[in-house]
């Protein structure tokens, strides 16, 4: 790099039905970034959004010519949303950040001055905070202990999609082309030297949620099947166990047989139906780990796009 160049920073922000937090939200980001040494882009991908975003997003666009607006064809999903944006960066370092407020700009300088110190990744951590709901709280630890005890990723507890990269990290990221993406598991998969920044979630600035809670938990799924075959493990040593159960209960019988006191033999009927029952529900719930995987293997091998892109203000300019 030559030194007379500024270095270049984008800034990759998702939104989904985010009309009203946008445009404080730029105002609040130009007022950390304008102040510092490196030139800018913000890359803002709309994923489908069904509200007044879109018009928010053009004017933003109107009144500072540092924005790029990729809009994409339909809503693809946070993870989707941010890997378009990532792609479409060209920057030297990259920073994704959520577009209502809760992660907050004012910690663009400190990452970006861990990154000039060498660090290839920044990852942010949220630290417990009295304002998240009780069951929300509950469910992240529990989600990040199970994880981290069946993956063999080491996945950071609270790790939030807000965090700089590297262009080479970035590039490492952009190497890995699954579908199913899980970002916070794939980025501490790729290793390189990572600095960790705890930060405190601040509120929403408005609007609610987009995360449903059937997004929810079609992202701990993909960070569960992708980063951990643990499901399949379980199958295969419980059957294990059955099994040794089965001779273990033939050996039993043949013992009576042999003595000729077959008349010991209780018409067991109860523990029979009981033994039925346990072998049939633990087969179905191990054909049913099976079927995920299955059908994550064929969504991997559709080879489809994560997501369409169906405007990009870049391409509108040139
Ligand atoms: N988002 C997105 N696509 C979606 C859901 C969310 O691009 O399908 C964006 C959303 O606009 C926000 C970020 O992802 O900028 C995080 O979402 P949200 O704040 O709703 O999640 P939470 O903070 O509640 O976990
Ligand atoms: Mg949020």
């Amino acid at each position: 790099m030559s030194p007379r160049r500024k270095r270049t920073v984008d800034l990759v922000i998702p939104v989904f039905n985010e009309a009203g937090v946008l445009i404080p939200m730029h105002a609040r980001l130009r007022a950390v970034v304008d102040a510092l040494p490196y030139q800018f882009t913000f890359i803002y991908v709309d994923d489908g959004s069904s509200d007044n975003t879109e018009a928010d997003l053009k004017a933003i666009a109107k009144s500072d010519p540092r924005v790029r607006v990729l809009a994409l064809s339909r809503n693809f999903g946070h993870q989707a949303a941010l890997t378009a944006g990532l792609d479409a960066s060209e920057g030297d370092v990259v920073i994704s950040l959520d577009a209502d407020g809760q992660h907050p700009p004012e910690m663009i300088p400190q990452m970006l001055e861990l990154i000039a110190q060498g660090y290839d990744i920044v990852q942010t951590q949220r630290l417990d905070n009295v304002q998240q709901g009780r069951f929300k709280r509950l469910t992240s630890a529990w989600f990040y202990r199970i994880l981290n005890v069946i993956s063999g990723t080491r996945i950071l507890p609270g790790a939030a999609d807000f965090r700089a990269m590297s262009r080479r990290a970035v590039n490492a990221l952009k190497s890995m082309p699954e579908y199913h993406r899980f970002l916070r598991g794939m980025v501490s998969w790729m290793g390189f030297k990572t600095a960790i920044l705890p930060y405190h979630e601040q509120q929403r600035t408005a609007g609610v949620s987009k995360y449903s809670p059937g997004k929810m938990i079609r992202l701990a799924m993909d960070a569960i099947f992708s980063f951990s075959l643990a499901p399949l493990y379980i199958g295969l040593s419980l059957g294990g166990l059955f099994f040794l159960l089965a001779l273990f209960e033939a050996a039993y019988v043949l013992y009576f047989w042999i003595t000729g006191q077959t008349s010991h033999l209780a018409p067991g009927w109860s523990s029979l139906m009981f033994m039925l029952l346990i072998i049939g529900g633990f087969l179905m719930v191990v054909l049913g780990f099976i079927g995920v995987y299955v059908g994550y293997i064929f969504q991997e091998v559709k080879r489809r796009p994560i997501y369409i892109v169906k405007s990009d203000s870049a391409e509108e300019k040139e």
